[in-house]
């Protein structure tokens, strides 16, 4: 696969046209592994939010009038044109976030399974019917789309979490903004460009891109219905709060702390297979990524050799090199503050096994990389167990016995992802039953929900109360009516003063 190459703005993308709009504030674009800063993205306005937003509404109307089944084709166009694209989508992914190729392929495979999940949107939006309610009288539930509604998405996923929204809303008929990461902001474009070649009306998708100021403007439009957020928890903490005040429905996904329990009856071997892939796969830059190895019993010490010496062994290079395992870290601003975290679990006191940092790919001296890192001997008092460092930093906390992992999960204040590695039936049951976590891999280190089962974590991982994608996405995306009818014939004469009941 080449590089991808392209020099042009990044623009926004309303009623069905690249644009410039009001915009005069840029930002530079970054290809993470050679430091390189080919392109410039234009930072929208509170005039080019309000122009996406008339350009939604005006569209509404027709859109969410068109057959369940004609929106569903329109998806099924799409769904074709990003098989066929999948791997030029990938190479962008690459080239703006830094993973490797073959990482942003399966993000593309796991953004298309949401499409597919939303081409049978048809059965998905079938009420509820009761007949005969009282005498004569039906009763049925529908669902109706909500209207304009907007998607503010993280940089770690620049096309499946965008995925995660837009085809559900879409297929639910209704209007879309999306407000990409300003990091990687090309694979929104792309994605424009293949819901046009698929017969998506004008108007009906839209992207704003830019920062804080897009976020705040549509936050604060009246015309915006509903806000679907995904990325760090502070500012998951201010949409929530923010939309609701406003009267918005808002489901909001924060951050993460993924732990991963390995007791002493697993299977070693694929436990450190399983903490190697998610502890340093995508850089650690995932929101299901393990940060923190629980080692029940004498686990520790019959695996902490073995991931060191795979950790120092990982292959670090520029993501489209086909033998990369993990490329560079997406800014260099984020590559310093992962490598601050480093120096502060050393002054916790925790035990630096493996340093990943100042790491040096040939030819590519101004990439943005640093190696796997692992620490052992770490405490939940330490500020690398507390909180998210977004890097491909490894955490190992060594318990005496499953009790113990249990009540250290259940004690931290993300609740996004958890795994457990064991062969004891017994003990997956407790931990499924008893873990205060959303989303559980028993033996699964990255337990990401099929598309038809909705992804949301729990505790500050989450807020709002309906998951991404899934039936719960189709809930969001719709609100519900009852309708209660009856005919002249069987209404009986005068008025009720109670009441009414079933007669
Ligand atoms: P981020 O919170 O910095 O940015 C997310 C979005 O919010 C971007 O579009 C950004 O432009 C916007 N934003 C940033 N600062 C803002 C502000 N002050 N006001 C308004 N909007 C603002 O997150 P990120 O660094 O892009 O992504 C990484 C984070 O996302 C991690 O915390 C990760 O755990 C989380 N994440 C969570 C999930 C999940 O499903 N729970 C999935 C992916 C990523």
């Amino acid at each position: 696969m080449q590089p991808y190459k392209d020099t042009a703005d990044v623009t926004h993308y309303i009623n069905g046209e690249r644009m410039r709009g009001q915009s005069e504030r840029t930002q530079r674009i970054f290809n993470p592994a050679t430091g390189d800063s080919p392109r410039r993205l234009l930072l929208g306005e509170q005039a080019d939010v309000d122009a996406a937003v008339s350009s939604a509404k005006a569209a509404f109307p027709k859109w969410s009038n068109t057959p369940p089944i004609r929106r569903a084709r329109v998806m099924l166009k799409f769904l074709e044109l990003m098989n066929q694209h999948r791997d030029e989508l990938a190479a962008i992914i690459t080239s703006e976030h830094g993973k490797v190729f073959s990482d942003a392929q399966g993000e593309v495979a796991r953004g298309i399974d949401v499409i597919e999940f939303a081409c049978g949107i048809p059965q998905l939006l079938k009420g509820d019917f009761t007949e005969q309610v009282s005498t004569g009288m039906d009763n049925w539930t529908i669902r109706q789309p909500l209207g304009v509604v907007a998607g503010i998405t993280p940089f770690n996923f620049p096309c499946m979490v965008p995925c995660w929204m837009f085809p559900v809303a879409l297929a639910a008929g209704n209007t879309f903004i999306l407000k990409p990461s300003e990091r990687d902001p090309s694979a929104s474009l792309f994605m424009a460009r293949l819901l046009k070649e698929a017969g998506l009306p004008d108007g009906v998708f839209n992207v704003v891109q830019g920062d804080k100021v897009v976020v705040d403007a549509l936050l604060e439009h009246p015309d915006v219905k509903a806000i679907s957020f995904v990325g760090s928890t502070p500012i998951a903490s201010y949409i929530y709060e923010t939309g609701a005040r406003l009267g918005k429905r808002v489901q909001a996904l924060g951050g993460a702390k993924n732990h991963m329990v390995v007791m002493p009856d697993a299977d070693l071997d694929q436990a450190v297979d399983a903490l190697i892939g998610a502890g340093y796969g995508s850089a650690g830059e995932r929101c299901m990524a393990i940060s923190v190895a629980v080692l029940v019993g004498d686990v520790a010490d019959k695996i902490l050799p073995r991931l060191a010496e795979r950790a120092r062994k990982l292959v670090v290079k520029d993501g489209m090199e086909p033998d990369a395992e993990m490329g560079p870290i997406v800014t260099r601003q984020a590559l310093e503050r992962i490598e601050g975290y480093i120096a502060t679990g050393i002054e916790e006191g925790a035990t630096l096994v493996v340093d990943g940092r100042g790491l040096k790919v040939p030819g590519r001296e101004g990439g943005f990389f640093t190696g796997g890192t692992l620490f052992d001997h770490v405490t939940p008092d330490m500020r690398i167990y507390k909180e998210e460092i977004f890097g491909p930093v490894l955490a190992c906390v060594r318990v005496k016995d499953f009790g113990e992992a249990v009540d250290l999960i259940n004690r931290h204040e993300f609740g996004n992802g958890v795994a457990c590695y064991t062969r004891d039936g017994s003990i997956a049951r407790e931990f499924g039953r008893r873990i205060e976590v959303g989303m559980v891999g028993i033996n699964v280190p990255i337990p990401v929900p099929m598309a038809w089962h909705g992804f949301g974590g729990w505790k500050r991982s989450l807020f709002g109360d309906m998951h991404v994608y899934g039936e719960e996405g189709v809930r969001f995306y719709t609100k519900q009516k009852s309708i209660m009818q009856r005919w002249p014939e069987s209404i009986e004469k005068g008025a009720e003063f109670a009441m009414p009941t079933a007669k």
